[in-house]
């Protein structure tokens, strides 16, 4: 089992990268986002417990976040492993997710960190608009649709998030960027942490991630 974790601000391409990466490397990824959203939308008594959190921009609470995770990671297409996008967010779900792995002999292979300043985080957040149907993430500046308002893929609507708006997308980084510092250094501490640029292009960043999930012996020199 190999459980790769992608950090970095709300924005800086963790979904966008999650996605290339779980095709590549053939296995699911799983974003606790996706997972509160589908709730949300389909009016469980789980969505209707995160949907005021999310809407205030706030994290939801660690016990539900670490069961709704952990109940994923379970499922028969992630027995090899998982790409996990959004989660951990805060050291005592990182801690979680270690005492899990560890009863399956495993630990967290990378702590995967996309860098991009916060000032790019806010102008990408507004610009970007997501599927209706499967969240497949766009960018009206950096990855428009091929045509105007509908999925490249399924050919659904494209919609704004509402956690997008700007008064929201401050609250975000405010709030949710002091628990990613614990994360960070909770991952540099087990070893697990390796820092990538995410300002660079999208198929850039793809390729220094993979180049980083190589093994050591088929890496380029230099
Ligand atoms: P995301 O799509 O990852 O930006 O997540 C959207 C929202 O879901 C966040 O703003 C939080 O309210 C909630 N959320 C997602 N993942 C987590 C997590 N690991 N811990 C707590 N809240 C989360």
């Amino acid at each position: 089992m190999r459980v790769l974790v992608l950090l970095g601000a709300p924005g800086a391409g963790k979904g966008t990268q999650a996605q290339v990466l779980a095709r590549t490397l053939g296995i699911p990824h799983i974003a606790t986002g996706d997972l509160f959203r589908a709730a949300v939308r389909e009016g469980t008594t789980l969505g209707r417990e995160v949907k005021e959190y999310m809407d205030r921009g706030e994290l939801v609470p660690d016990g539900v976040t670490v069961g709704i995770l952990l109940d994923r990671l379970s499922a028969s297409d992630a027995r090899d492993g998982a790409i996990l996008d959004g989660f951990p967010r805060t050291r005592a779900q990182a801690e979680a997710l270690d005492a899990e792995l560890a009863a399956r002999g495993v630990g967290v292979d990378r702590a995967l960190y996309i860098d991009v300043p916060s000032e790019d985080i806010v102008r990408r957040l507004s610009g970007r608009w997501i599927c209706e149907a499967a969240g497949h993430v766009y960018n009206v500046a950096s990855r428009p649709p091929r045509a105007a308002g509908r999925c490249d893929i399924d050919e659904s609507a494209l919609v704004q998030r509402d956690d997008d708006r700007a008064e929201t997308v401050r609250a975000r980084l405010g709030q949710q960027m002091g628990a990613l510092g614990e994360v960070v250094a909770h991952y540099r501490a087990t070893g697990a942490l390796v820092m990538v640029d995410g300002g660079k292009p999208i198929a850039e960043v793809t390729e220094a991630l993979l180049d980083v999930l190589r093994p050591a012996a088929e890496r380029r020199v230099g």
